[in-house]
């Protein structure tokens, strides 16, 4: 098995990483390879299946990797924590594609590093197979994300609240520098060493940066602005992070981190799933808030390398920062207007938006299906009942879709085109909580891994029209609506 390894972060001052390697684990065998995603590497993949779970449960390193550590900070539900790292991931190399794209190789889930704290290094084989299909289905959605390339079940138990299958998760970044590892650099007071990691996060995430003048503010500009187009995304399709502490936020502008996130089902901006966020503070509706607040505190990171005076340099990281809300909002109406058939901006577009979002709100009303079936509807009033059912009370719904209609009318395309476009933007299909959840259990409890790829499949194409898939659309019956989810480490 050859990886085009060309490793770099190693070349970093040593205080950012430790050196170590992944603990063996007793019995791998592969639940999911990522062909696709080997090839566009530049991986060339033995056929034989042992020998693919040797290698991405970390058992077998492939010749060039220089596996580590990354050691980072991190504010989780706003609690500073100075040294966090990773506690069980370790980065076994990078490769560059045909087209010279770096990505970082990491396996998640392979064993004790020196920044366990008290945590066993190990991934129970839910959360594995959750965030191979989430992170999957992100990409395929068209969204920045980690990739998942393997998930090795490990033939060992892991310790949670109760015994779990283990397994290992490889997993595909473009980097895995975070908000937290600037924190990291920033905390430890070695202002060379900061620099030294911003200009490797130029040089990596943001190349045209390189020689710029001022090139460190440009850079916070610049990961605002991926950060503000990225969380807009998750706002289109109904994405909870659930977990935005400052160490899941990526300089990359990837989403990171699979943890205890869902999609919504019903429509409201308060949903939250994760067990552990009492307070709501990474609510669907707070994500772009929350965003910014992660900023703020890669601003503050940055501030050493801004400008000679502190005074001159929080004016500059003020002034990046309010670049946050004008590029959050073109890119949040933007897809909003593109969802609801809309190429030709209007000044009341918004105000429409916001009257259907208060409706789904009010009614409890499914978000994904009620944009899908709205497109459905682009074509005329005959095809308003499926749209319309979903609205308990309908007689909203009518008045709504009149206004609707009248808006759609101005759109010079037509009415197929409106459609064309609402369907490449809503998706018919999203990885829904009770699917996941379904497929783990099957997993679990039966060693049954079919309805796992029968749900990558209906994940891999979101957009399109297949009704083959049409039984992944549907929204859960009462009794398996999924209200909470787990960190699960
Ligand atoms: P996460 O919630 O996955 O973002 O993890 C937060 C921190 O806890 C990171 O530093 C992780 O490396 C660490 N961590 C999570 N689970 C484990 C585990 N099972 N063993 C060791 N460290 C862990
Ligand atoms: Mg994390």
């Amino acid at each position: 098995m050859q990886f085009p390894f060309d490793n770099t972060y190693v070349q970093l001052p040593e205080s950012l990483f430790s050196r170590v390697r992944p603990t063996p684990v007793k019995a791998p065998r592969l639940i999911a390879f990522n062909r696709g995603l080997a090839e566009t590497l530049g991986i060339a993949v033995p056929d034989d299946e042992a020998d693919l779970a040797e290698i991405f449960s970390g058992n077998r390193l492939p010749q060039g990797a220089e596996p580590l550590a990354m050691a980072y900070s991190g504010h989780q539900f706003g609690q500073f924590v100075p040294l966090l790292g990773d506690g069980r991931a370790i980065l076994v190399g990078e490769v560059r594609d045909a087209a010279g794209q770096r990505y970082d190789i990491q396996l998640k889930g392979a064993g004790l590093t020196p920044y366990s704290r008290r945590g066993d290094g190990r991934s129970a084989l839910g959360p594995v197979m959750r965030e191979y299909l989430v992170s999957e289905a992100m990409a395929a959605l068209q969204i920045p994300t980690t990739r998942a390339l393997a998930a090795v079940a490990t033939g060992e138990t892991v310790v949670r609240e109760r015994f779990l299958p283990g397994a290992v998760m490889t997993r595909v970044a473009l980097s895995h520098i975070r908000v937290g590892t600037f924190q990291y650099v920033a905390t430890s007071g070695d202002v060379a060493a900061l620099k030294r990691l911003a200009d490797y996060a130029i040089e990596r995430l943001y190349p045209q940066l390189a020689g710029s003048e001022a090139r460190y503010e440009r850079f916070l500009e610049a990961v605002i602005a991926r950060q503000a187009s990225l969380v807009a995304r998750w706002m289109h399709i109904g994405f909870v992070h659930g977990v935005m502490n400052t160490d899941n936020s990526s300089i990359s502008g990837e989403t990171i981190d699979f943890g205890p996130c869902a999609f919504l089902d019903a429509y409201h901006p308060g949903t939250v799933f994760s067990s552990i966020d009492e307070m709501g503070r990474y609510a669907f509706g707070n994500q772009p808030r929350i965003m910014l607040w992660n900023l703020t505190r890669l601003a503050e990171a940055l501030i050493p390398l801004l400008a000679e005076t502190q005074e001159a340099a929080i004016a500059k990281a003020e002034a990046s920062l309010a670049t946050f809300k004008p590029a959050f909002e073109a890119a949040f109406e933007a897809g909003v207007r593109a969802k609801l058939g809309f190429a030709t901006p209007e000044p009341d577009d918004m105000a429409l938006a916001t009257e259907f979002y208060r409706l789904m709100a009010a009614g409890t009303v499914d978000f994904t299906l009620a944009f899908r079936r709205l497109a459905d509807a682009a074509l005329g009033e005959l095809a308003d009942a499926s749209v319309r059912q979903l609205f308990a009370a309908a007689e909203g719904f009518d008045l709504w879709a009149m206004r609707w209609r009248e808006r759609l009318a101005h759109e010079s395309g037509g009415s197929e085109a409106a459609q064309a476009l609402m369907r490449s933007v809503n998706p018919a299909v999203i990885p829904r909580n009770h699917r996941i959840e379904a497929v783990i259990k099957a997993a679990i409890k039966a060693g049954d891994f079919d309805p796992f790829h029968r749900l990558a499949a209906a994940l891999a194409d979101p957009y399109s029209v297949r009704p083959e898939f049409q039984w992944a659309e549907q929204p859960p019956k009462p009794d398996e609506r999924v209200l909470q989810t787990f960190c699960g480490t």
